[in-house]
């Protein structure tokens, strides 16, 4: 049987090398000059492949239970036994994110490229399918230039998030002239811009922190993890983790960050005032514990101002600046969009997929995989859990290997 994936990405060559494990003829056809070109980006150049601490719950979408069946069949386990017999060494962080041990993306597409190779999968890089459709002796193919006949197909087109990493909206577009149907695309996993000018003055500094984020007034998501300031905004895992779907309603939009989450406000009140003891500058009076360039910014947002030393701080003016340090407002107003999400949220309908077999329940033998459904996952390596794991169930599948 001749087996067709359209995308050369993680979930591409999972569905790949799976489907031509029972001597099927495997054609993977990619668009860019190679293969896996997004995951070389992905964990900021690590690729955070999967997380030991995976739940059902870390993943969303208008029916997140769909992902259940590939998640079940083709678990965090299986997966990293998987990378181990593909001759990829991997290690898991105490959070549960696994990374490959070289700490480098490239390792991850190598093992996978040789993997293709051994499985004889024919890789057609450069080489954009333009139109699919479904004809009486199978699915036909199309580039710009050249048409291939398929027995059955698998579409791994990937979303539209990190656009210049490949993100595109022809899985969409494929899928949508199959009869296929598509929920609204939203970025997640995505930087928020804010119009409080403190940023610009904050860029690159990172900080372990408790993030909220409230909608006029009600609390809308929240996270612990590390943040980062951005020259428009806020960034980093903790805001990744609660940006979703945000700014997309109208009101007010509000991050709440508190810098010490560890302490309780009477603790840190209390350690401020044992440190006014300390022979420091009023400006530089939370160095040592905060960035210096963030102490200095909320010194300056409790009003603590002028060229005196910190044992003049009032009581009052202690409570304040403890109460910056637990709750500092950052307003929001949009996020940086698909350029610079890591994920899309929303994506083809899973009602109409076999959450057993990935088959497409409007047409028998096209198949489906990764982000081009709508399932999204949290940061920390569940997005790219659910590329391998729907990924080698389409790919056993189409391939008849089950
Ligand atoms: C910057 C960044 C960092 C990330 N970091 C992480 C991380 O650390 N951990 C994690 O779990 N997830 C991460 N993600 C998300 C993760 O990379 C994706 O969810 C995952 O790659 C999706 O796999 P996929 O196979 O569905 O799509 P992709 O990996 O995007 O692959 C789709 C492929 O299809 C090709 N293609 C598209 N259309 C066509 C066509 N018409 N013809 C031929 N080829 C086509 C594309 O060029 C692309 O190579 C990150 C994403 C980004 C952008």
């Amino acid at each position: 049987m001749k087996i067709g994936i359209i995308g050369g990405g993680a979930s591409g060559m999972a569905a790949a090398i799976w489907a031509a494990r029972s001597g099927n003829e495997v054609l993977l056809f990619e668009r860019q000059s190679r293969v896996g070109r997004k995951l070389l980006a992905t964990g900021n150049g690590r690729c955070n492949l999967s997380n030991t601490n995976l739940d059902f719950s870390n993943y969303h979408g208008e029916d997140p239970d769909f992902a259940k069946f590939a998640l079940d069949s083709f678990p965090v386990s299986k997966t990293l036994r998987w990378f181990d017999s593909l001759g990829l060494y991997t290690v898991t962080e105490r959070s549960g994110r696994v990374y490959p041990y070289s700490d480098q993306a490239n390792s991850v597409v190598d093992v996978l490229r040789f993997a293709l190779q051994q499985e004889n999968v024919q890789i057609l890089t450069d080489f954009e399918v333009t139109k699919a459709r479904k004809t009486a002796d199978g699915f036909l193919v199309e580039s710009r230039d050249s048409q291939i006949l398929c027995d059955k197909l698998i579409i791994a087109c990937g979303g539209l998030a990190g656009t210049k990493l490949g993100g595109t909206m022809s899985g969409y577009q494929l899928l949508h002239s199959f009869g296929h149907h598509a929920t609204k695309l939203r970025p997640a996993l995505v930087q928020i811009k804010s119009s409080w000018q403190g940023c610009a003055s904050l860029k690159g500094v990172r900080a372990n922190c408790h993030a909220a984020i409230y909608h006029n007034g009600e609390l809308y998501s929240e996270s612990t993890g590390e943040l980062q300031f951005t020259q428009y905004g806020l960034s980093g895992p903790v805001i990744f983790e609660i940006s979703r779907d945000v700014c997309q309603g109208a009101g007010e939009w509000v991050c709440k960050l508190d810098f010490i989450p560890d302490y309780s406000a009477d603790n840190l009140e209390y350690i401020l005032e044992c440190r006014r003891k300390k022979a420091l500058p009023v400006e530089d009076f939370l160095t040592g514990i905060l960035h210096n360039r963030l102490g200095r910014v909320l010194t300056q947002a409790a009003q603590i101002r002028g060229n005196r030393p910190a044992s003049e701080l009032t009581d009052a003016e202690i409570r304040d600046l403890c109460g910056i340090i637990k709750g500092f407002e950052v307003p929001l107003t949009e996020t940086l969009g698909m350029d610079s999400a890591q994920v899309t949220a929303g994506g083809i309908l899973t009602s109409e997929f076999d959450p057993e077999t990935m088959e497409s329940r409007l047409v028998s033998g096209l198949y489906a995989c990764g982000e081009v459904l709508d399932i999204d996952g949290d940061c920390g390596g569940y997005n790219l859990q659910w590329a391998w794991s729907s990924g080698a169930l389409a790919g056993t599948n189409a391939g008849g290997c089950v």
